[in-house]
């Protein structure tokens, strides 16, 4: 399908969502050719692939967050931002229904919001696949509070563990901190925890030593299914080294306030139902749908075998609509959900909207030198043919604007102890290396990535990079920050 025919007759644009995608394609799109209004619950880019380090203090949360304010300013024209979650989305009526659902609320809390074209980038939620108590009971790991909750947690459930008579078995309880999912999100967040712990908490509380224990639960045959074998092996023998205790073939299957239940499969093939007690429970087994996307795909009958998100077509346009684009987590274009992808959608799309910006005023210019020559004196009408073949060899060239291509530049994951595992591309192969050295790749790539204008805006200030750094400095100029291998600065 060509681009084109998404064309809208006006210019109210609205974009939910201040994630990955919406600000990648706010970032690069001229937004003077566009009446456009961001609409999302948080007020802040979130750098997420830092996030599992906040959750033990390596990194202070407010270091990973960029006011989106601060983000529109940089913009030529005004750009609206409403902090409000959009419940539903109206295909016919071209209607964003939104609700301010922070907690200092005015009189008016609820309001609509009609549009042209709409840019949805509202990202996933935590799936549980409806597993009981799960959503009681765990951590989840996506946003800066879920961060900020584990990280009072931790520290709970050891401070718990060391309150006078308490039990022998329930000191092992409080201190089995489980992880369910071997994604890059529970790996990356267990190989934090475990640096915690041999860094920070062994020191302060040395009598905690034969009982803090991290254990990862995967129902799969092994962790990170994305990375090639050769990493997936180097991860588990890390891991091994570093004693976490990694539980493949175990799926869990009910979840307490004490203790998981999970069903993990023998090497003979027979199953085996048990209940392994926690103290923290971290909860990482991937993506969901969030309920406004289900909405919006119910409304379109082309969606109707959709199951994972939106499905677009190759320009990003969610089929069945022809004013409606999906960015993103929430999008199904065969990409991986990660930032990667998320952020060259985005990138994609200002491109594509400014170069459609661009073709409408090329098209106005003709439909008036069209008129011009039509009352032309004879020796006037040659010149404005001219510029009109001039004009229409333009246009040709703006509308030469291919389907979205995404470039994988390879995946990345810390796994503790200072150690990373990257799956890199390089020319037409791929590089897999794991290690130290990884982990300096690790750091700097995205360290790169926060000061680079792929991200966010370019910061004008210096990088004291690698003694410390401050990916986002704050105003009060407090915050770190990551520091060298030989101290962690850590806040709890
Ligand atoms: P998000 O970035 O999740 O943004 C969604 C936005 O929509 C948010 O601003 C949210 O507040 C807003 N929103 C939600 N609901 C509504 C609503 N109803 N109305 C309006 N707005 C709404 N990927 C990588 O490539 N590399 C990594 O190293 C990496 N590390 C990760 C680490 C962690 C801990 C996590 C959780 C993810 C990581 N990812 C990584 C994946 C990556 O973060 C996601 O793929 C990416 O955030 C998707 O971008 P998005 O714009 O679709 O959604
Ligand atoms: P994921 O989907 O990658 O992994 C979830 C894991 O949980 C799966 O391996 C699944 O088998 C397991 N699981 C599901 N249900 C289970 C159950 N009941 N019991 C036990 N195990 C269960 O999820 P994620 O790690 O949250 O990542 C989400 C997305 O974000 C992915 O696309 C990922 O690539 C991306 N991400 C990337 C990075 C990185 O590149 N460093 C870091 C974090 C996330």
């Amino acid at each position: 399908m060509s681009p084109w025919r998404c064309f809208a007759d006006g210019r109210g644009s609205l974009f939910p969502g201040t994630g990955w995608g919406s600000v990648s394609l706010l970032k690069k799109l001229d937004t003077e050719n566009y009446n456009v209004v961001v609409v999302s619950p948080r007020n802040f880019f979130l750098f997420t692939p830092l996030l599992p380090s906040c959750t033990t203090g390596t990194i202070e949360h407010r270091s990973i967050m960029e006011p989106i304010r601060n983000i529109l300013r940089h913009k030529k024209a005004t750009v609206r931002f409403y902090e409000a979650e959009a419940t539903k989305i109206d295909y016919e009526k071209r209607i964003v229904y939104a609700k301010d659902d922070s907690e200092i609320k005015g009189d008016t809390m609820e309001t609509e919001i009609p549009f042209d074209m709409l840019v949805v980038g509202v990202g996933a939620e935590n799936a549980t696949f409806g597993i009981p108590g799960v959503r009681e009971h765990s951590c989840f790991l996506k946003e800066v509070g879920d961060a900020q909750k584990i990280r009072k947690q931790i520290m709970d459930c050891v401070e718990t563990a060391t309150f006078k008579d308490q039990s022998p078995e329930e000191v092992k309880r409080l201190l089995h901190m489980v992880v369910v999912g071997g994604g890059p999100t529970g790996v990356e967040f267990a190989g934090e925890l475990q640096d915690f712990f041999a860094e920070d908490l062994l020191k302060w509380i040395p009598e905690i030593k034969d009982d803090f224990h991290v254990t990862l639960v995967e129902a799969l045959p092994n962790v990170l299914p994305m990375f090639s074998k050769q990493l997936i092996d180097y991860t588990e023998s890390s891991f091994k080294e570093e004693h976490i205790e990694i539980r493949t073939k175990t799926m869990v299957k009910r979840v307490t306030d004490k203790y998981i239940e999970a069903e993990s499969t023998k090497p003979d093939g027979t199953k085996v139902l048990e209940q392994i007690p926690y103290g923290l429970l971290v909860w990482a087994t991937g993506n969901a749908l969030r309920p406004v996307v289900k909405d919006l795909m119910s409304q379109i009958p082309a969606q109707k075998n959709a199951r994972r998100g939106l499905e677009v077509n190759e320009y990003l346009v969610v089929n069945g609509t022809e004013n409606i684009w999906a960015v993103g987590d929430c999008a199904v274009a065969n990409y991986a959900p990660t930032a990667q992808v998320a952020a060259q959608e985005g990138a994609f799309l200002a491109r594509l909207f400014n170069t459609m910006a661009k073709t409408d005023a090329i098209e106005a210019e003709l439909k008036e030198l069209s008129a011009q020559q039509a009352v032309a004196r004879p020796d006037e009408r040659n010149k404005v043919l001219e510029q009109i073949s001039e004009r229409q060899k333009q246009l040709r060239r703006t509308k030469q604007i291919g389907p979205f291509q995404y470039s994988h530049q390879g995946s990345l994951a810390y796994i503790g102890a200072e150690k990373a595992v990257a799956d890199v591309s390089w020319f037409s192969g791929n590089i897999a290396s794991g290690g130290t050295m990884t982990y300096l790749f690790w750091k700097s790539a995205y360290l790169s990535m926060c000061f680079s204008s792929e991200c966010l805006p370019p910061r004008p200030f210096p990088i004291p990079f690698p003694a410390t750094f401050r990916p986002f400095p704050n105003e009060d100029g407090m915050t770190l920050i990551c520091s060298s291998s030989q101290s962690r600065p850590r806040r709890i």
